[in-house]
């Protein structure tokens, strides 16, 4: 039996019904492998007596005392119990029973308990008002003393007491039949003790050093599993290759780039950084051997990521394929069409722009044209994966912003396209641990660098009510002639939230600030058409000042714009904060970022504040992120999947990752010894016991 196949119901388990067994369903627990798993959220050191002179040493004390009084405290709320306890050196301390004045009944004078709590010294006394009791001789099965004890995280109605009970019978009962084990050699290599032990010594350790052990154990467990997870997710996606490459003979001349590539970036009107030409080599190598590509791109807004995707498309056109790039926005389609032209107009590549506002003649004439094979490629939104699309010869998928999809669409497309080469690309740059895991079945490019011209973003932070220092500032750079966004969290005012909008501030900007200039006013509500008017005339500087909600943070692309004036700065997440700073700097002029702020922050809202103005660089950005955050949240928001990892912890067990990620890609770099006997019990694991959602990995 293997952990993940303990899928029987808690009922079975003698003392819990069907109402506990309701309440355990409340904490996410409803199998013993749930319940099994269900480790403590701490642990209180129980194991040896102390004695009340030790308090300086830790507050939080096992005592065995002596009952010798009961007095009260009144309050504003009726009398208090207090009860007067000596342990055996007759040091005296004060138990205060708030809300639990029954407690005269079982704690009476002259009995001895024992007393677990947290004391403080207070009016000159030592006293607990948060304490656990028991009598002095309760036998050692039901006993919370002489060991240490776990703390669970539970719901109302249901105790720790009941958990651990539960706990403590199914290790009993079920745990001799788990047979599962990390392979012999690599545990012994890492000192790991045995799966079950562990487990075992998670609930009840016996010590703290074998607890740490346990922990090691089953942090490596889950990472080493996950990684395997996820080998065996793309050597299924690789081996079902459909792909039938170009001539082989001919890419192997092929060494870097090929010469349709070369000839573009020769004709660009910038020189391509190091990294950029890095990762479109590793792209080629990709794209010209005989698996089909899985690979993320990962780049800092601005980084450049549109061109090196267009060059890696031409590559495949040029192999008589056919090249789809998805992006999540009409607006970003259009303007990545737009490029596309621009980019490849000497080249005699045909280039079609579908999304779900196109008319339904032109439509029907771009499906046709996908399905004979005239168009060569094709930029849209989701609205290119529908099921009435045909491609004649689809190999090559781009996906820009992959985390603004979720992971139902991204299904629909590697269905569609029957396993083609695909490249995701990502501007929130995620911390290499989350890459490591949400995307281990890909492999992983990233540009580091961005464009030498460029000058680093200077970004001031200032409290409402200094905004007038602020749009000075902004007034003598479109003086310049340079142009600035402003940004604000809601579109219209609401009676619920005291925010300013970007429709009320649009006005007031025009009006009573800027009326010398033109503003423009951009958000969700805005018709497409409407949009992309909108955005031609800010590229074209017809209009001065773009004031918007948060949708700025994709794509748009104004190397004009110098300033970013994001209110309420308070109110947005880190990545938002950085993708939207990303709108500026984008061409050789100094850029800036102002981020005004309610001075009532909470305390990660000021962090987030603090690390913006600290750093420019997404991936130190995201590393913050994840450490504020957690990285279930961040995994979540790019609807990446559920990780649910239960022990592992992604900010902090790096190294047990990359342990587990080398251990891994050692047993799947030789498939043959897949099939040795030793290796059957994994490959089971894995195949019939995933230990992780289905949706956790990106194919
Ligand atoms: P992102 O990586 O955020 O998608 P883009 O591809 O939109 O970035 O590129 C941002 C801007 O930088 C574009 O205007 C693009 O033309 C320009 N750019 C790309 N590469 C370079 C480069 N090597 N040197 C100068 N400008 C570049
Ligand atoms: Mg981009």
């Amino acid at each position: 039996m293997y952990l993940n196949e303990l899928k029987t119901g808690l009922t079975n388990i003698s003392g819990i019904g069907s109402k506990r067994a309701n309440l355990l369903k409340k904490i996410g627990v409803s199998t013993i492998t749930d319940l099994l798993t269900h480790y403590p959220i701490r642990y209180e050191d129980r194991k040896d007596f102390t004695y009340f002179k030790d308090f300086h040493l830790n507050p939080k004390m096992a005592v065995k005392v002596i009952i010798t009084g009961h007095s009260y405290i009144s309050s504003h709320k009726g009398k208090i119990l207090k009860v007067h306890i000596e342990d055996k050196h007759r040091y005296k301390a004060y138990l205060i029973c708030f809300n639990r004045n029954f407690l005269e009944h079982s704690l009476k004078i002259g009995k001895t308990v024992n007393i677990y709590g947290k004391f403080e010294f207070k009016y000159g006394e030592l006293q607990s008002s948060i304490f656990d009791y028991e009598p002095e001789f309760t036998p050692e099965e039901k006993s919370n003393f002489n060991k240490i004890l776990p703390v669970y995280s539970t719901t109302e109605g249901l105790s720790n007491k009941i958990i651990r009970e539960a706990i403590s019978k199914t290790i009993e009962t079920h745990l001799q039949y788990l047979n599962e084990e990390i392979p012999e050699n690599i545990a012994k290599q890492l000192n790991l003790i045995d799966f079950t032990e562990a487990i075992k010594q998670m609930h009840f350790p016996d010590d703290f050093e074998k607890l740490e052990l346990a922990k090691k154990t089953l942090i490596f467990h889950e990472l080493f599993y996950l990684m395997l997870t996820a080998q065996y997710k793309k050597n299924k996606r690789i081996s079902k290759s459909i792909t039938t490459k170009t001539d082989k003979a001919e890419i192997s001349t092929i060494t870097k780039l090929t010469p349709s590539q070369e000839k573009i970036i020769n004709s660009l009107n910038f020189e391509l950084t190091e990294d950029q030409k890095k990762v479109l080599q590793e792209i080629n190598s990709d794209l010209f051997s005989d698996k089909p590509m899985g690979r993320l791109l990962q780049g800092d807004v601005g980084s450049g990521k549109t061109i090196v995707a267009l060059l890696a498309a031409v590559a495949m056109i040029d192999c008589k394929v056919q090249v789809a790039i998805m992006v999540p926005t009409e607006l970003l389609a259009s303007q990545h069409a737009e490029t596309a032209y621009k980019v490849l107009k000497n080249t005699d590549i045909t280039i079609a722009l579908l999304t779900g506002s196109l008319k339904a003649e032109q439509q029907k004439e771009t499906l046709k044209k996908l399905k004979d094979g005239t168009i060569d490629l094709v930029i849209g939104t989701h609205s290119l994966f529908q099921n009435k699309i045909e491609f004649k010869n689809l190999q090559f998928v781009i996906i820009d912003e992959q985390h603004k999809f979720g992971v139902n669409q991204r299904k629909e497309l590697i269905q569609k396209s029957q396993n083609p080469n695909m490249l995701v690309m990502s501007a929130t740059p995620i911390p290499r641990t989350l890459a490591l895991t949400l995307f281990a079945d890909l492999e992983i490019s990233t540009i580091k660098q961005i464009p030498k011209n460029r000058k680093e973003i200077i970004t001031y932070s200032a409290k409402i009510g200094n905004e007038k220092k602020v749009y000075d500032f902004i007034k003598k750079e479109l003086e310049k002639g340079n142009q600035a966004y402003f940004v604000y969290p809601l579109i219209e005012d609401s009676e619920q939230l005291n925010l300013k909008s970007a429709l009320t501030m649009a006005e007031n900007l025009q009006e009573k600030i800027f009326p010398e200039y033109k503003i423009g006013l951009l958000h969700s509500k805005v018709e497409t058409q409407a949009k992309k008017t909108l955005m031609d005339k800010f590229n074209q500087g017809e209009i001065d000042i773009l004031v918007a909600t948060s949708v700025v943070e994709v794509g748009i692309d104004n190397p004009n714009a110098t300033c970013i004036v994001i209110e309420h700065s308070d109110r947005f997440g880190l990545s938002t904060l950085h993708q939207m700073r990303g709108r500026v700097g984008r061409g050789e002029k100094q850029s800036y970022t102002f981020l005004i702020f309610n001075p009532n922050l909470t305390a990660d809202a000021k962090k987030r504040l603090k690390i913006m103005k600290e750093s420019n660089d997404g991936f130190k950005i995201a590393e913050e992120d994840m450490k504020i955050r957690g990285a279930g949240e961040i995994a979540g928001e790019r609807q990446s999947g559920n990780i649910s990892l239960k022990v592992a912890d992604l900010s902090s067990d790096g190294a047990a990752l990359a342990l587990a990620q080398k251990y891994a890609s050692q047993i799947f770099s030789t498939p043959e010894k897949l099939q040795a006997p030793e290796y059957a019990q994994i490959k089971y694991i894995i195949e019939k016991c995933p230990y992780y959602s289905e949706n956790l990995f990106f194919t």
